[in-house]
């Protein structure tokens, strides 16, 4: 049977600024490294035993009802704007409706330069593709919400970055691709008709209940703090926060540079080119809400009345702050068994982070031994740590839930940065089982399996990962 994706693309019928219509560039020897079977039946694909997938997959061929294209935005990296960005390696093959009635964009990338590629060659090396596809579908378990990976395939051609690496493609799924840089994009053109039919679309696709922008961007903030409060409650670093990379849709999306806390520090950072820790581990709780105001900068003009539109979104943008300080104290009260913050368990989390960070605590490990039964030996200062664990055996003297909302509000695994590169090297030998056995491993998050346990361990010194690089 061959290949069938229920295509029904509805960005493809969108005015010609949003997108440069791009067929992905043929490759030299695709082969298939992972199918996401299912993935695959979410979103009702039929006929995955067809010999052509991989053809297909790494852009040899377009399955019927596709219409290829790299969409066009706009966004701030590291602060500063650019005015074009867009797909420069990627094409969006068009949407699904999935099972439960979602729309979902099916992409690939490192399918070949686009019109938007600038300098680069439009292509992907192995490394970013395996991370991407590992992390994405951790996160998932995890119960985040996040862009999945469907596939990834070899292209059978080399890419040329510091030397001749292997070349692959991944195909994404997402709620959308919509970023504030879309929205971006066309406010700084000052093309105020297609940023109004942006919002439309991105209205009727992702916030059919929001009627005014001041609505919807409520709803984008409120998604988007609370993903960062959820990643910080696992130890996760983006590393790469450009407006570009944030969605409209509260995905996250894009696993460049990313990484997980093994030691606990609040001013972490693993991205290389992240010199000034703009994206550091704590301070994605800042730069989440400078993402929101650019949205918002970008939406004034869709508002008649600019100076109260000002007014207020600087009201939405602070009330987000305290959204996500809410959920922050939530997320992490859970991981201390409490269901319910009161006040004063702010700084009974505080005060374990500050025993974690002092002693260098592996993160991961020290909250899932505390929803075990014992933390003591994580905590390098064990005076400190009987203090504090008196004061938490108390507060949570009255939750009969504790250890069961514990145990799934920390997992025993994710992705570690050691396990990871060491599985990019073995694939780029082109040796592929640690890339499933982290994949296996890492679908079950929350339970302790026997023959993952090697996976709780943190690096030792030779093994940690000091620096990350972006996916190109
Ligand atoms: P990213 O860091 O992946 O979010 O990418 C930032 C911008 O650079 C986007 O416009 C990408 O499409 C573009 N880009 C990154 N790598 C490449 C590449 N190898 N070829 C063309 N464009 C690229
Ligand atoms: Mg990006």
């Amino acid at each position: 049977m061959s290949l069938h994706i229920p295509f029904d693309n509805s960005y493809a019928r969108l005015p010609a600024g949003f997108f440069a219509a791009q067929a992905p560039v043929p490759v030299r020897a695709p082969s298939l490294i992972a199918f996401n079977h299912a993935l695959a039946e979410e979103l009702q694909i039929r006929g995955v035993d067809d010999p052509d997938l991989a053809l297909l997959l790494s852009g040899n061929g377009v399955p019927a009802g596709a219409s290829p294209l790299a969409q066009n935005y706009a966004g701030h990296q590291f602060g500063q704007f650019n005015p074009q960005l867009g797909d420069g390696r990627a094409v969006l093959l068009g949407e699904v409706v999935d099972r439960n009635g979602q729309r979902r964009d099916i992409q690939l990338k490192g399918s070949g330069p686009t019109p938007f590629a600038r300098r680069g060659d439009g292509r992907s090396w192995l490394g970013p593709v395996l991370r991407e596809y590992v992390v994405s579908e951790a996160m998932h378990a995890l119960g985040v919400p996040t862009t999945r990976a469907l596939a990834a395939t070899r292209t059978g051609e080399e890419v040329i970055r510091e030397r001749p690496l292997p070349g692959a493609v991944l195909t994404r799924v997402a709620a959308s691709h919509i970023r504030v840089g879309t929205f971006q994009a066309f406010a700084a053109r000052q093309d105020y008709d297609s940023l109004q039919t942006l919002f439309d679309y991105t209205q009727g696709r992702h916030y059919p209940e929001a009627h005014t922008p001041a609505d919807m961007l409520g709803e984008v903030c409120d998604r988007q703090t609370r993903l960062v409060a959820q990643w910080m409650s696992l130890g996760f670093i983006h590393g790469v926060m450009n407006t570009d990379n944030c969605t409209l849709s509260g995905e996250t999306i894009d696993y460049g540079p990313c990484a997980f806390l093994d030691a606990y520090h609040s001013e972490k950072r693993f991205s290389s080119i992240d010199r000034f820790g703009r994206y550091a581990y704590a301070a994605q709780a800042d730069i989440i809400l400078w993402n929101m105001a650019q949205l918002a900068t970008a939406l004034v003009p869709l508002v008649g009345d600019e100076d109260k539109a000002i007014k207020d979104f600087t009201e939405i943008i602070h009330a987000s702050a305290d959204t996500l300080r809410a959920e922050w104290t939530r997320r992490f009260a859970a991981k201390l068994g409490i269901s319910e913050p009161e006040t004063g368990d702010g700084a009974l989390i505080s005060d374990l982070l500050g025993l974690m960070q002092s002693g260098g605590s592996d993160f991961t490990n020290t909250f899932r031994a505390l929803a075990e039964g014992d933390a003591r030996d994580q905590i390098a200062d064990r005076d400190g740590f009987d203090a504090w664990h008196a004061r938490w055996r108390e507060r949570i003297a009255g939750e009969p839930e504790a250890e069961a909302l514990m145990q799934r509000s920390s997992p025993v695994l994710i992705p570690r940065n050691h396990r990871i590169e060491e599985m990019i090297a073995a694939s780029v030998s082109g040796d592929d089982a640690l890339f499933h056995r982290l994949n296996a491993a890492l679908a079950r998050p929350f339970e302790a399996v026997a023959d993952y346990e090697d996976l709780r361990r943190p690096p030792t010194k030779q093994e940690e990962v000091t620096a990350t690089f972006c996916g190109t």
